[in-house]
């Protein structure tokens, strides 16, 4: 079935009026009333702002349809005051005291775990992510602000005797690399904007952020925090457009001199036409761009760890991460029994509203997401895959709501192992041999993530060498952790995120030649 076709038939499925809903979900604007992070303006050099034109956009619960609240549709306009506004305070956030810098963020941490129900609220709602994982990604995200709070007061350079010279010394010193733009995702609204701002604070970057049209709110009441934390003014801001304006604010950030740093988190093409854009300005850049997750389970694999593990990797934010596994290839010694226990796990897999804290898969972000898996799923039963568990789009639940669903015996060319599928499917492939699926894996232009189950020593060194992603797990399908470098290789991006190295991406290297 074309992607036309499966569009027009998701059109004529009648939706239910209202969902069946747990009592303790409430609906549209009545959902976040008593919620005192909404905020419904944008933040630019201290201030609560609308667009220049009054223009809003409306920002939807993808679990529903019902519309949540309406937030400024900025344009360049706004976007270039946001960069003024970063720039004048650019060179005193520079010079702050690294203990001070340091103390902001710290504080930023103190409010986002005093304000933790609040702010996993708003995401369940706009990203439609269970309340449990949203819980979860507030801990994580702010475990950012916590580490750079840290690593602000460990930024330190080298000093050197000169190689010939004896009255001479080489200095190098780190200093921030200027204003910082920061284009982030729906699927992660919390933690790709503290990943990202964290480091730039503590590096001592001001920062232009421009948050998914999905989910400004998250964005807004990280905002609301960096107000509450006393943040100088111009140092923190957010500018929300829609979709429809993305590509102007995009180039507006891309174009601008004054901006010095572009960090993206979002689809490959995007990444690339913002790469070429940075290029006329030489900017630094760090892209975090898509991935397509090989899952291996080898024949010396604990099979019920692995299939624990291909549950957590896969079916996590309903499958919309860009390190979920996303094609699973299990040898052929332990393939049945694989595949008949993770069959049971996805068929007791409940789904609904992320408000309703016994569903642990909502629905996908919109339409586009849910005409996707439902291609990759139609595309994998063309080439003879088995359907073992959903296979279908489930409206009664929601207009954006795909069954979880297990395919086997899936072909090494089906689509779900040519592209990602972001969402609620695990595709598995029979292989033979450890040469045949290390081929299989790296065959993708993209290299983000990896993941592999074995209990071989020998075999997993070999192959966590031989694969080519940024990040492996082995015998762990849960790996993003502040401590970690978080980031791609080949077309999957450039530059790492978090950990010890994340804060250099805001740094520039300058070298001293002091002759005395
Ligand atoms: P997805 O398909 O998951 O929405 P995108 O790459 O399209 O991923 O979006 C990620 C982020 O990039 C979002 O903030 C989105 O608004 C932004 N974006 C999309 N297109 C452009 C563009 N042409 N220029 C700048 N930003 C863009």
């Amino acid at each position: 079935m074309s992607y036309m076709m499966i569009r027009a038939g998701l059109r004529s499925l009648s939706v239910p009026a209202k969902l069946q809903l747990n009592r303790m979900v409430r609906t549209g604007v009545d959902a976040l009333r008593n919620n005192t992070l909404l905020a419904s303006q944008a933040y630019i050099n201290g201030k609560w702002v609308t667009a220049e034109n009054k223009a809003t956009f409306e920002v939807y619960d993808p679990a529903t349809g019902d519309s949540l609240a309406a937030v400024p549709d900025m344009t360049s306009t706004e976007t270039e005051e946001a960069i003024k506004a970063a720039s004048c305070a650019q060179n005193g956030w520079a010079k702050t005291p690294l203990k001070e810098r340091s103390a902001f963020l710290t504080k930023m941490k103190t409010l986002v775990d005093e304000n933790s129900e609040m702010l996993a609220e708003i995401m369940t709602y706009e990203s439609g992510k269970p309340i449990a994982e949203s819980r979860g990604e507030v801990k994580y995200g702010n475990s950012f602000f916590e580490w750079f709070a840290e690593e602000a007061k460990r930024i330190r350079g080298d000093a050197m005797l000169h190689p010939v010279k004896r009255d001479s010394r080489y200095m190098i010193v780190r200093q921030p690399v200027g204003v910082s733009a920061l284009i982030t995702p729906w699927n992660f609204p919390l933690a790709m904007i503290t990943r990202k701002a964290g480091a730039a604070l503590a590096a001592g970057c001001c920062v232009v952020i421009k948050p998914a049209e999905d989910t400004p709110l998250t964005a807004l009441a990280i905002a609301k925090i960096a107000e509450k934390a006393k943040l100088p003014a111009g140092v923190f801001n957010v500018v929300t457009c829609s979709r429809k304006n993305a590509e102007s604010v995009g180039e507006t950030l891309c174009l601008s001199s004054d901006v010095r740093k572009l960090s993206f988190t979002g689809s490959t093409p995007v990444g690339k036409h913002l790469y070429s854009l940075c290029g006329s300005t030489v900017k630094r850049i760090s892209l975090e761009l898509g991935g397509n997750a090989p899952f291996i389970v080898f024949d010396s694999a604990d099979v019920d760890k692995a299939v624990q593990g291909a549950m957590g990797c896969k079916f996590r934010n309903t499958g919309q991460t860009c390190v979920c596994a996303n094609r699973i290839f299990v040898q052929s010694g332990i393939y049945n029994s694989f595949c008949s226990k993770l069959a049971e796990k996805v068929k007791s897999l409940k789904y609904g509203h992320g408000m309703d804290p016994t569903n642990s898969l909502g629905p996908l972000i919109n339409e586009r997401a849910v005409v996707k898996v439902k291609e990759h799923v139609d595309d994998a039963i063309s080439r003879g895959a088995a359907l073992q568990a959903g296979g279908h789009l489930a409206p009664e639940f929601g207009p954006n709501f795909f069954q979880p669903t297990l395919v086997t015996d899936v072909a090494v060319d089906a689509l779900v192992n040519r592209e990602e599928t972001f969402g609620p499917l695990a595709a598995v492939t029979k292989f033979e041999t450890e040469d045949e699926v290390i081929s299989m894996a790296n065959s993708v232009k993209v290299g983000l993530a990896g993941y592999f189950y074995s209990n071989n020593a020998a075999q997993i060194f070999r192959v966590s060498e031989a694969l080519e992603f940024g990040m492996i797990g082995v015998n762990e399908g849960v790996i993003s952790s502040e401590l970690a470098p978080f980031g791609g290789v080949k077309e999957s991006g450039v530059g790492r995120e978090g950990s010890m190295y994340g804060i250099e991406e805001y740094q520039e290297l300058k070298y001293v030649n002091l002759n005395f």
